[in-house]
C-alpha cells in the first residue's frame, strides 16, 4: 500500500484526488479534489462538464494519532446550460464527505454528537480538544439542539415529574415513555394546562404515573381521563421510608428502653 491508498484509506473515501500531504506542527494538511468531472445540477438534474471556477474549503477531519487533519478541498463549480433551470452555476457537493457550509466532515460531527449527548456541554469541550477538533460549549449545545427529534412508537405508559432548568429556581414538566425508557419531552412548565393539552394530543394513553401533586392529578384527569394515574415507584419507596423514620423517631424512647432490657436478659 502506498501512501496515497494509506491516505484514502484512512479518510474513508476513495472518490478523491490526493494532490499533496503537508506535516506542520502538530497538523496534516490535505490537498484533495473529487475524481469527478462533471456533475449533475441540484436543482433541475442536468449532468454539466463545463467548470466555471474553483474554491476552496478547509474542514477538520478526524485526527490521525495525535495530529489534527485539515482538509484543503478543492470545489468545481460548473455552469447549468438547462435554460429552464433558475441557476447558472452550481458547486459540486460531498454530501458523504462533508455537508455543504460545515467546518467539519459529516464523520467529526457524529463523533461529536456521539461524545456530547451522554456529556454535559462543558465536558464534551474538554474532551473535543484532546482530539483536535475544538467547538466552544455554546456550539455544543447548538449541535445537540439541531438533532432530529427521535421517533417515539405509541405511548402507552408515560411517566410525568418536575425537571429543574435552573434547581431551586426554574422548572419545568419531563415526561418519559417507561416502556421505551426514553425521554418523550420536555414541557416548559408544570402548570395544569400545558401538560393536559400535551396528554390530549397524545391519544392512547393508558397509564400515567405521577409523585402527588395535585397539579398533574388533575391535568391528567382533564387531558388523559381513561388514564389510570399510578404512584410512582420513586416516590413509593421514598414515602415509605419517611414514614418507617418519623415512626423509629416518635418511638425511639420505648424502643431504647425495650432494647435495655433485652440486653439484661441476654
Ligand atoms: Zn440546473
Amino acid at each position: 500500500m502506498n501512501t496515497t491508498q494509506l491516505c484514502q484509506r484512512l479518510l474513508g473515501t476513495d472518490q478523491l484526488f490526493i494532490h499533496q500531504v503537508e506535516v506542520e506542527a502538530g497538523r496534516i494538511r490535505l490537498k484533495v479534489s473529487s475524481k469527478h468531472s462533471t456533475f449533475g445540477c441540484p436543482a433541475c438534474g442536468w449532468v454539466s462538464d463545463k467548470m466555471h471556477s474553483q474554491y476552496v474549503r478547509h474542514p477538520v477531519d478526524l485526527a490521525w494519532a495525535d495530529y489534527q487533519v485539515v482538509l484543503e478541498l478543492h470545489v468545481k463549480r460548473f455552469f447549468c446550460h438547462n435554460a429552464g433551470c433558475s441557476k447558472r452555476t452550481f458547486a459540486e457537493r460531498f454530501p458523504d464527505l462533508v455537508a455543504s457550509y460545515a467546518r467539519r466532515t459529516a464523520r467529526v460531527l457524529e463523533r461529536q454528537r456521539q461524545i456530547a449527548l451522554p456529556l454535559c456541554a462543558r465536558a464534551a469541550e474538554k474532551l473535543f480538544h484532546l482530539f483536535h477538533f475544538g467547538m466552544s460549549d455554546t456550539s455544543i449545545n447548538r449541535l445537540l439542539r439541531d438533532l432530529p427529534e427521535p421517533e417515539f412508537s405509541k405511548l402507552r405508559v408515560v411517566g410525568v415529574d418536575d425537571w429543574a432548568k435552573r434547581k431551586g429556581q426554574r422548572y419545568g414538566t419531563i415526561l418519559v415513555d417507561l416502556e421505551q425508557r426514553q425521554i418523550v419531552d420536555l414541557l416548559e412548565d408544570q402548570t395544569c394546562q400545558t401538560l393536559s393539552e400535551w396528554l390530549a394530543e397524545h391519544e392512547g394513553i393508558e397509564v400515567v404515573s405521577r409523585d402527588r401533586s395535585k397539579t398533574y392529578a388533575k391535568a391528567i384527569s382533564e387531558g388523559a381521563p381513561d388514564a389510570v394515574q399510578v404512584a410512582d415507584r420513586w416516590h413509593l419507596l421514598k414515602n415509605l421510608s419517611d414514614t418507617v423514620c418519623k415512626l423509629f423517631q416518635s418511638e425511639s424512647t420505648l424502643i431504647k428502653a425495650r432494647m435495655k432490657r433485652r440486653n439484661r436478659q441476654i
